[in-house]
């Protein structure tokens, strides 16, 4: 049983995902996975979609990949997709959301092509990725963000930091019940 929660940061490209991340991991000590990195340095990536100039992850090999640690728990991972990761794995998803405008000028400052910008718009617009959190976890594990201004960060990152320490306050009574 894990003694530090998994957690899932999620979000369209450009939202703060990684912002977040890196906050979160210096507050509390759980461990930052940058899914996009890590398929690289470990082999599991098959191929670049050449038109959006995204990587093409082998996903069952990157599960197999991080299984063993992630396991063990207190890790945050960071990725434009949640889905693949096994529930059983998952204490809480993050979703990170962006105003369409302010998305559009981060989006536009990191040089993204016509089309790359494009898909990643509609899919904030069409929320892609809280509707893939919430098919995929249990609603009451699936929480929406707002990241609009820099406060913004340091507002969410306290929310999430106070829901560990309910998670762990919860699981520590859970284990002294068994
Ligand atoms: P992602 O990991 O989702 O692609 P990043 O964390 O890399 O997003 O953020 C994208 C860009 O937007 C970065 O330049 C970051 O500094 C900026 N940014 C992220 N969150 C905010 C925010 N809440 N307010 C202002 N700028 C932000």
């Amino acid at each position: 049983m894990r003694t530090s929660p998994n957690i899932i940061i999620t979000g369209t490209p450009g939202v703060g995902k990684t912002s977040h991340c890196e906050l979160l991991a210096q507050n509390t000590g759980l461990k930052h996975m940058p899914i996009n990195q890590i398929a690289q340095d470990r082999d599991c990536v098959d191929g670049k979609d050449e038109e959006l100039g995204s990587l093409l992850v082998d996903e069952d090999k990157l599960l197999d990949a991080i299984e063993d640690e992630v396991k063990q728990g207190g890790y945050i991972i960071d990725w434009h997709a949640c889905d693949l990761f096994p529930k059983s794995w998952i204490d809480l998803v993050v979703v990170i959301r962006c105003d369409s405008t302010i998305l559009y000028d981060r989006l536009e400052a990191r040089k993204y092509s016509a089309k790359k910008l494009e898909e990643n718009m509609d899919a904030e617009i069409m929320q892609v990725l809280l509707e893939e959190a919430r098919d995929a976890y249990d609603e009451e594990i699936v929480v929406e963000l707002q990241s609009d201004k820099i406060e913004d960060v340091e507002g969410n990152v306290d929310r999430i930091e106070q829901w560990i320490e309910n998670w762990k306050e919860d699981n520590k009574e859970d284990r002294e019940e068994e």
